[in-house]
């Protein structure tokens, strides 16, 4: 009889729970549960979407250099210390399967998401888990966490699904603070929502240790594409584009984030309207009686009174078509992650959070 081992840590994974798209029974659903930009990509990304599929027979390039050198005109940063990967999600995995395994410890944060444990245990890397301080990171404790067998520390910043964010001395103080052995991976896929907001780019450069990751799959609107990048030293870049598969990324994939990335009116204006209806959002469930920290991302972090009075909060959504993201799992039962719709879907939200409330007192 055949012997099949499966590697250290693979049966540790517990599978990635996606945010729910559909509802038994309700034909118009309104999704706030995966952090979606709700207008779709821009006009001009369609119409590279459109063009990009013409040469279906042909293998896509392998290096990537586009898109790369797009990125890199737009954001003013080096084109050679880009790497291109299947979501941010296949960037995180370059480093995890690059720089850590069996022995070895990744950090991430209490609320931290939650591919970061399922690529530690996918390397056979132990994950460590570090308390946060009220839904922020707290430096000091990662860096009380760290130790010789440290490799990798993973944050998001801004934070999913908390929303909050670290600020910049806070981030250079950890990078600074790390072991030698240990890189500080920068998980930018809401850095665009905050204006002025470099992603820790700016850090990428000045440091040896940090990586940041960047993604089209939210403000950008192609979720359904897959693609994301990084940015990082030239060492590290060498390193990430050995385990990277030569075809990784489709000329479909490739030419429509181009398009997309070089849209910045249409960014800017996904991030204005996304700031406004935030805003407007936030206070209108504050003044129902739900307590929102201020958001730094396309979402909001709904805490009610118990874990009861959010699930009940969460059927009545439901009963209107509505489906935002449980986070119990994240260690925040009580609370609901919404994702910042458009405005009809933030009145909806509002509304019925508000005669929720109402009943419920
Ligand atoms: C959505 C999200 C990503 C992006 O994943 P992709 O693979 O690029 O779609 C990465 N990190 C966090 C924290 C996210 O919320």
């Amino acid at each position: 009889m055949t012997q099949i081992n499966v590697q250290p840590g693979i049966m540790e994974i517990a599978l990635y729970q996606g945010g729910q798209s559909a509802l038994a029974g309700v034909t118009e659903v309104v999704k706030l549960s995966s952090n979606e930009n709700p207008y779709g990509p821009s006009e001009a990304t369609k119409a590279a979407f459109a063009q990009s599929g013409l040469a279906l027979h042909r293998y896509p390039g392998t290096d990537h250099a586009g898109l790369r050198a797009a990125i890199a005109e737009v954001h003013g940063l080096d084109a050679e210390r880009i790497v291109c990967g299947v979501g941010s999600d296949e960037v995180l995995q370059f480093v995890a399967q690059s720089f850590a395994g069996p022995g070895d410890e990744i950090i991430y944060t209490e609320h931290g998401f939650s591919m970061y444990p399922i690529l530690a245990h996918a390397c056979g890397a132990t994950p460590v888990k570090v308390a946060e301080k009220e839904r922020v990171v707290d430096v000091d404790a990662i860096l009380a966490a760290c130790n010789a067998k440290t490799r990798i520390v993973f944050i998001a910043n801004p934070g999913n699904p908390t929303a909050t964010m670290l600020a910049a001395d806070e981030v250079a103080r950890l990078a600074d603070g790390l072991p030698a052995s240990a890189l500080l991976v920068l998980d930018g896929a809401y850095a665009e929502f905050v204006e002025g907001y470099d992603g820790g780019a700016a850090l990428v450069e000045a440091r040896s240790n940090v990586i940041m990751t960047r993604t089209f799959s939210k403000i950008y609107g192609l979720g359904g594409l897959r693609i994301g990048w990084g940015y990082a030293p030239k060492e590290v870049i060498d390193v990430l584009n050995r385990v990277r598969q030569p075809f990784n990324l489709s000329d479909v994939q490739l030419q429509t984030a181009e398009a997309a990335v070089r849209d910045q009116e249409f960014m800017r204006w996904c991030r204005s309207e996304n700031t406004r209806l935030g805003a407007w959002l936030s206070e209108a469930l504050r003044a129902a009686g739900v307590e929102v920290d201020e958001s730094f991302t396309n979402f909001i972090l709904a805490r009610f009174a118990s874990p009861e009075e959010a699930d009940s909060c969460d059927e009545a959504l439901k009963a209107e078509g509505i489906l935002v993201r449980k986070v119990g799992g994240y260690g925040l039962p009580n609370c609901l992650r919404i994702t910042i719709g458009d405005e009809r879907a933030c009145r909806r939200v509002a509304h019925t959070v508000k005669q929720f409330k109402r009943v419920e007192a």
